[in-house]
């Protein structure tokens, strides 16, 4: 583990240090779980969006897109239960005085069950060799059918007492597996309290009740009371989808990990109506779909692997969470929900207004079944960020620390390197950042030395340097260096914006 956690160091010390993420508030000592993008942290971000804005809403139909208010009219929050049910299970250690989310304690205890069967599997296949099948080996032995056995049983405890609200259970159940306290090392622990996540604040002057308002903890809703609006204004017919990109709230007990959790973060998230009956259908092709959209960018199907939801939120009859292999462990990216009819008929009741759907083909009108997509914009950044971040010892003795993101979210396409001052290569330089930098977003740059800019541009993740040089003047040609081979090759001034759009072009990575 120790391993992954300097990687993880690296990572996030990388991020502040070429201008990517930065702590909020650093020169007040910082605010905890809340963090500001720098210069190419807010270009990755976009180019995050626009892949799932295009992906999402330009390439299908029968999807169009929303931007609705962060504040919404209190109500929406009692409709949707979040302010009955938007709860965390917390525990303290009496010794430590350190606050944990108790299901997290019993998570990171399974996982610990879970690396010992990887470790199982590692001494088998190292055993076996070739012949090594993983799938028979843990169907097989005695020892991993044992673990096993008691994963399932703590899953089975821990979901059943969250989702009866038994939380004398869930503390029981911390006790039985005798998990200490990371920073005392006691299980000290007191009894385990819910704890609303949402942020409350006031509208105008008047300190009266009916004049709180929360932060949102998720866009959804700001599409649920919406529907009928987008659906006559766009003549949307079911199904249909609509989409949101924007931030959410939430007071987290525990926020760590750097941009994994925050306080403060952004969501891109997809509803797609359907009729009722049709959710699961539409629920394993969203499923499907959404998996592809990961793996379009090529950073390792073995990375991303699905989480079924035994234990559902109060508003869903199905739930799964595609995973992605962080530094500290597989970990939640994205979720998709089947929400049924739970929003649209809350918001009903509790508006008074009727929000149905008049199906002609059926010839029945209805309150249509809801499946989600909503996967977190930060966390979708530091899944490129962690998985990008190499070391690499070069042939001639350097090393170069480098990101390897696809080319396609890269903040940067190029860089524009004359080799010298001097001799009119910085104008013929800016000449060519002019003729691309309306389609890719390059930079220029004539200070230090040629090999020291190669480093810089590598460890910022641009796919491409060109360098102007004394043979560009006279034969209009470059040299254009591959971040990732660090070849380099002679190449036609006019032949750049090809090559360029080749590499970085949205339709080479979506399906
Ligand atoms: P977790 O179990 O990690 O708390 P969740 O199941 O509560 O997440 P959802 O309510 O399904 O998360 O939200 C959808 C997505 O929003 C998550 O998959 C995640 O990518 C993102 N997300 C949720 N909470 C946070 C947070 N505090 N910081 C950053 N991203 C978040």
């Amino acid at each position: 583990m120790a391993n992954y956690e300097d990687i993880f160091k690296k990572v996030v010390s990388h991020a502040k240090e070429y201008g990517y993420v930065f702590q909020s508030s650093e020169i007040y000592d910082g605010l905890a779980a809340a963090y500001d993008y720098g210069p190419f942290g807010v270009e990755l971000k976009n180019n995050i969006k626009n892949y799932w804005w295009k992906s999402m809403v330009n390439m299908h139909e029968n999807i169009v897109g929303l931007d609705s208010a962060i504040f919404m009219h209190p109500t929406t929050w009692r409709a949707s239960g979040h302010l009955d049910a938007f709860n965390d299970p917390l525990i303290d250690n009496k010794d430590s005085k350190k606050r944990y989310r108790a299901d997290v304690l019993i998570e990171n205890h399974i996982s610990k069950i879970e690396a010992k069967i990887e470790k199982d599997c590692v001494k088998a296949a190292k055993r076996f060799g070739d012949d090594f099948n993983r799938e028979e080996f843990v169907s097989t032995n005695g020892r991993v059918l044992e673990r096993q056995k008691k994963i399932d049983e703590i899953n089975e405890k821990m979901n059943s007492s969250l989702s009866s609200g038994n939380l004398e259970a869930v503390k029981s159940l911390v006790e039985e597996l005798d998990i200490k306290c990371p920073v005392s090392g006691t299980n000290n622990w007191t009894d385990v309290r819910q704890f609303n996540l949402m942020f409350k604040t006031q509208m105008g002057s008047t300190a009266d009740a009916s004049s709180d308002l929360y932060l949102r903890p998720e866009t959804a809703q700001g599409i649920f009371v919406n529907f009928l609006n987008v659906q006559k204004t766009a003549r949307m017919k079911i199904p249909f989808g609509i989409a949101q990109i924007g931030k959410a709230f939430r007071n987290e007990i525990v926020a760590r990990q750097f941009i994994f959790r925050m306080r403060e973060f952004e969501q891109m998230e997809m509803q797609f109506f359907v009729r009722p009956g049709e959710e699961m259908k539409w629920y394993e092709y969203w499923k499907e779909f959404r998996m592809k959209w990961h793996q379009s960018l090529g950073i390792g199907e073995d990375n991303y692997r699905f989480h079924d939801h035994e234990a559902l939120a109060h508003y869903a009859n199905a739930a799964t969470d595609i995973e992605f292999k962080f530094p500290f462990g597989f970990k939640e990216l994205e979720g998709i929900h089947s929400r049924t009819d739970f929003d649209l008929k809350a918001h009903q009741e509790f508006s008074g207004k009727k929000i149905q759907y008049f199906d002609a083909e059926i010839n029945e009108s209805y309150v249509p079944y809801v499946v989600e997509t909503s996967i977190g914009l930060d966390r979708m950044f530091l899944t490129i960020l962690s998985n990008s971040f190499r070391e690499e010892e070069l042939e001639n003795g350097d090393s170069r620390a480098m990101l390897k993101i696809p080319a396609v979210l890269a903040p940067l396409k190029a860089a524009i390197l004359p080799l010298t001052k001097k001799d009119g290569m910085p104008e013929k330089a800016r000449e060519i950042m002019k003729s691309l930098q309306t389609d890719f977003n390059c930079q220029y740059e004539e200070k230090d030395s040629i090999g020291k800019r190669y480093r810089r541009q590598d460890a910022i993740g641009t796919p491409f340097c060109i360098t102007v040089d004394h043979q560009t003047l006279e034969d209009n040609t470059v040299t254009l260096r591959d971040r990732d081979s660090m070849n380099q090759e002679r190449c036609s001034v006019e032949k750049l914006h090809s090559i360029i759009s080749e590499k970085v072009n949205i339709a080479k990575y979506l399906f």
